[in-house]
């Protein structure tokens, strides 16, 4: 089709009705048969649209005026909600917001999947949805000579000042803001990405929301911090519960937050938090779920799942800081768990001897790799739980789980799409996917978190 068959042209305004979001949360509309995607509409809603963008198969708008509202709409409570970009849903109300990620889930389960009748359970959603976030990294920033720290505004690197985040604890509000005034107080200067000059990069709290611990983590571009001292006493005199600071050195030219050095300036190495029974230490660096109310209303249902009577071998892949293979340790004989970070293997291990639990054994590797490798040595196990990146499973891991025949897999999922792809290669092998439980673990945004049971046939 060439560009002038296209029903709409670029700056057209149209009028449209939205149909359905998409994955990302904007509205979809059809002109003429054509797919506009535009930030902010909701189905149902009738507006007058501007035409931002077109491709081939599809083009995008901004929505100029709403002629007819959803009873789904509400007034977003954040001001600076539309800058930012970290939300994409405040405009949905919540119960809006679940309806439509368990839409999503059945959408692709049909459409990708090409599983029909998989049953796809309501979402389990927050009582309360705000202030979930246990971890707060910010970026620092100057403006007429003084610090800012807040979001780099949607689609540039510009930071806009932000004195709250509306989805983040209080407690990583209060550190942030703490921080940022100390830092100016002693003249110290924000790193700058461009001229790659400059002392602080970004601030990151950590909070141990059912233990009250509070960990500082100053991201600088040198071991150098002017007033260091100064620093942490007036830190540790402002933040009463404030139990570890560390400086982190990043000399690189790179967006990615972390440098390969960690310093602790005052108190422990780590935080500690529980989930449920379990105890856990957080470092700077080590991946912890970022929502823990909804963190263990995900692993009680991988639990359940799971079905445990006490005498099983469990294998618990993509294991992280071993945080599921010690759920499962509880009610399992014994839980093998793989992991491809060697530090984060370090500290499951560690949280194994903290919870005083001997029925765990962790390696670092590729689960594609190092689970073939168990099976070859003769473990085998009843249950299987995964926990992939967004990409899915290695098909070497699907083809060594369909070898080892364990009668049950549990598959916790961020993506659904490729959570939909893998399903339907359990199922082309010989498994019944039972339930997919969709868990909130990110309200607001579009982020769709998953748990699904899936059985022997
Ligand atoms: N189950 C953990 C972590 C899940 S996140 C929890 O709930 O906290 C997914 C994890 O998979 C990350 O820790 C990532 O480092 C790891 N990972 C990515 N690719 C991997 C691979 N090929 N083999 C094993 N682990 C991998």
């Amino acid at each position: 089709m060439s560009k002038k068959a296209l029903p709409v042209q670029k700056n057209d305004i149209v009028n449209v009705t939205f149909q359905d979001l998409s994955h990302d949360g904007a509205g979809v509309a059809k002109v003429d048969g054509y797919t506009l995607f535009v930030p902010r509409g909701l189905p149902g809603e009738e507006a007058q649209v501007k035409v931002t963008k077109t491709k081939k198969g599809f083009g995008f708008g901004k929505l100029l005026e709403l002629t007819k509202e959803s009873e789904h709409r509400t007034t977003p409570p954040c001001p600076i909600y539309k800058q930012c970009g970290g939300c994409q849903l405040q405009h949905l109300t919540y119960e809006g917001q679940l309806e439509y990620k368990q839409k999503q889930v059945q959408d692709v389960m049909e459409r990708i999947g090409k599983l029909k009748d998989v049953n796809v359970l309501p979402v389990l959603g927050m009582d309360d949805p705000w202030r979930y976030r246990n971890k707060a990294q910010v970026p620092v920033g100057e403006q007429e000579g003084g610090l800012i720290t807040g979001f780099y505004q949607k689609g540039s690197h510009r930071i806009i000042d932000m004195k709250e985040c509306l989805i983040q604890q209080e407690a990583n509000d209060l550190v942030v803001q703490t921080v940022k005034e100390i830092a100016n107080h002693y003249g110290i200067r924000a790193y700058n990405e461009r001229t790659h000059k400059g002392t602080l990069r970004h601030v990151v709290a950590k909070y141990g929301q059912n233990t009250n611990q509070i960990m500082v983590v100053l991201v600088t571009k040198g071991k150098e911090l002017p007033n260091k001292k100064n620093i942490v006493a007036n830190i540790i005199d402002r933040i009463p519960n404030v139990k570890s600071i560390v400086q982190n050195i990043n000399p690189k030219k790179t967006n990615v937050i972390f440098g390969d050095k960690t310093e602790v300036l005052w108190g422990d190495e780590y935080i500690y938090d529980t989930i449920g029974d379990i105890q856990f230490a957080i470092s700077a660096r080590s991946f912890y779920q970022v929502n823990p109310t909804q963190t263990k209303v995900l692993y009680d249902k991988a639990l359940e799942y799971a079905q445990l009577e006490g005498n099983e071998t469990v294998i618990d892949a993509y294991c992280g800081i071993g945080t599921i293979s010690l759920f499962l340790a509880q009610k399992a004989n014994q839980v093998y768990g793989v992991e491809i970070v060697p530090e984060a293997i370090e500290d499951a291990k560690r949280n194994a001897e903290l919870n005083g639990m001997e029925n765990v054994e962790f390696e670092a590797g590729e689960a594609e790799t190092v689970i073939p490798a168990w099976y070859e040595k003769g473990i085998k196990a009843d249950t299987i739980v995964v926990d992939p990146p967004r990409k899915g499973c290695d098909e070497t891991l699907l083809n060594t789980i369909l070898d080892m025949k364990p009668n049950r897999v549990v598959y916790v999922s961020c993506n659904p799409a490729t959570l939909a792809r893998d399903l339907a290669i359990l199922e082309e092998g010989g498994y019944e996917t039972q339930q997919v439980q969709p868990v909130d673990m990110f309200p607001h945004t579009t982020h769709v978190e998953c748990v699904a049971q899936v059985i022997m046939k």
